[in-house]
């Protein structure tokens, strides 16, 4: 049973609007599902992107959605520090890797 958040009523689950008050049933759970994160897939591929293409497309899509989306803005936040972390590694493993190799 799905009520309808508008006046309460019990609707089936399957309709789409409620019998009562013809409020939608749809749209709500949809809108709710705007406000949450990011899906795995989505993480997996913006912290690649972040990875191999540059973290500055973690502060783009950070900034593209810090209005609209907040909960996904605050997710790439992270994944992109996360990727900046790790290009610092490769920088500093890559200094290193140099002077040994001068050495
Ligand atoms: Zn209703």
């Amino acid at each position: 049973m799905a009520y309808c958040r508008n006046c309460g009523t019990e609707n089936d689950e399957s309709s789409k609007f409620c019998i009562n008050c013809g409020n939608s049933l749809r749209q709500r759970s949809e809108a709710t599902t705007n406000t949450e994160g990011l899906e795995s897939n989505d993480k997996t591929l913006i912290f690649l992107g972040n990875v191999c293409i540059s973290p500055l497309l973690g502060i783009i899509l950070y900034f593209v959605w810090k209005d609209n989306k907040p909960q996904k803005s605050k997710e790439v936040c992270s994944l992109t520090w996360w990727a900046l972390g790790l290009w610092l590694l490769l920088i500093i493993l890559f200094v290193i890797i140099m002077v040994i190799a001068e050495a």
